[in-house]
């Protein structure tokens, strides 16, 4: 048996009703085989990243422990994404129901085709860094940056949390 490894995966989703689609992602991290939920952020509205005629986004962090390899989670999320009727389109940061990313595995550092880790986004996203400080806030990445010296540098502008409903 695998050792267990402690990951976070940002969500993210702008089309198709946001909140139910994160949510929705949540459960499915809950009930999925070989990986505990350990916990989740709240869900933040952000602007969007990239083009900017597009809905603003729901985003949320999920703490999770798995005995998946890497590139097995990035697949168990990638095909959580197209359940959740995702639609790779040609334009970069387009709008979707449902995007999942492995922001960190454990303490490894992966450069392969399909998978970087840490996410190459998570230094300087604000949607990524405060739900993450919010779940883990003496977080170390692995090239020993702080979390919490990342987070001074990113300021939280329009970046807020859904207020007004459990998640
Ligand atoms: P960004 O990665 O900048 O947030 P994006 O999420 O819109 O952009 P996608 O179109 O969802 O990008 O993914 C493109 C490819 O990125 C995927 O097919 C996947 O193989 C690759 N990828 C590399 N590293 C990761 C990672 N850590 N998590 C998720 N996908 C990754
Ligand atoms: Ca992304
Ligand atoms: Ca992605």
């Amino acid at each position: 048996m695998r050792r267990s490894v402690r990951c976070y995966v940002a969500l993210g989703s702008n089309l198709g009703g946001p909140i139910e689609q994160v949510e929705r992602a949540l459960k499915a991290l809950a009930r999925a085989p070989a990986l505990t939920l350990v916990a989740h952020s709240r869900l933040y509205r952000s602007r969007p990243m990239g083009p900017a005629e597009q809905p603003d986004y729901i985003n949320a962090v999920a703490m999770v422990e798995t005995t998946l390899a890497p590139l097995e989670l990035l697949d168990r999320l990638q095909a959580q994404e197209r359940r959740q009727g995702r639609v790779r389109g040609d334009v970069r940061w387009g709008p979707r129901t449902l995007d999942l990313d492995l922001l960190l595995y454990g303490d490894d550092t992966i450069r392969s085709a399909r998978l970087t880790v840490p996410h190459p986004g998570l230094r300087e996203r604000n949607f990524v860094l405060y739900p993450l400080h919010e779940l883990s806030p003496e977080l170390v990445l692995p090239d020993r940056t702080r979390l919490s010296e990342l987070l001074k540098a990113c300021p939280a502008e329009g970046l807020e949390p859904v207020c007004g409903r459990e998640t």
